[in-house]
């Protein structure tokens, strides 16, 4: 218990640190606990510290959860991990906001289950800024294209872009990709292409790289095992 408070001032206090030295706001930084294959007990710690954002990755896990979870009012989640379309309607049951959102077709089911449910939902575009094949996400070459789509043929509101850069790379190497994806969203905020011009969200950063994510423009850090240990 006291560990997980511990642990969650701590990256708090980095962020505000972070945010400070680089002449940032520290309020507009969201800090997302990622509880993926971590247990109920250790979530309701952490709401206990005042925690109220989290973010899972794998759906029955994340629906399991919010059930367990019903009774804290005022706690979202954010989907972190990539959806099937043939799951979209448990997704938006399930999340507050949608960070991986990477093609059309994910994006129309998305807006018609929100209708059916009477949902509002947030959703960021899931860039593949390092062009790895195996991973999802858009390429940032066709993120213009699908969020004109997106904006002609749904209600969706897109609050910005999210990215899960390559894995085995020096801080050097995941700056240059975090700095790519602060220009990406600067280009396509200037063609007005977000719901709101003065707050473009940029999710980008994990335990191991969140401040050099801020330093780079991330407006929401998603941090797991620097705050939960590690995963089952
Ligand atoms: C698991 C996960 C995280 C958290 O990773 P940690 O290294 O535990 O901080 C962040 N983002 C995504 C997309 C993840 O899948």
């Amino acid at each position: 218990m006291e560990n997980i408070c511990k642990k969650l001032q701590e990256i708090k206090c980095n962020i505000k640190a972070c945010a400070q030295r680089c002449g940032r706001d520290y309020n507009e930084i969201t800090l997302v606990a990622v509880s993926k294959r971590q247990s109920i007990d250790k979530i309701k710690e952490a709401i206990l510290c005042q925690h109220k954002i989290f973010g899972e990755n794998y759906l029955q896990e994340a629906k399991e959860k919010r059930e367990q979870l019903k009774d804290y009012k005022d706690i979202s989640f954010h989907c972190i991990g990539h959806i099937q379309s043939n799951k979209a309607k448990i997704a938006v049951a399930t999340f507050d906001v949608i960070e991986t959102v990477d093609r059309i077709k994910l994006a129309r089911l998305i807006d018609r289950h929100c209708n059916e449910l009477d949902k509002k939902i947030k959703i960021l575009i899931q860039v593949n800024i390092g062009r790895e094949p195996q991973k999802h996400g858009v390429l940032p070459e066709e993120s213009e294209q699908l969020i004109r789509e997106i904006t002609e043929e749904t209600n969706l509101e897109i609050s910005g872009l999210m990215t899960i850069p390559p894995l085995t790379k020096s801080s050097p190497e995941k700056r240059h990709y975090f700095r790519e994806m602060k220009q990406l969203a600067n280009n396509l905020s200037e063609k007005n292409l977000f719901k709101n011009k003065t707050k473009v969200e940029l999710s980008m950063g994990m335990s191991s790289d969140y401040q050099i994510a801020i330093e780079e423009g991330a407006t929401i850090v998603r941090v797991g095992t620097a705050i939960f240990g590690a995963r089952d």
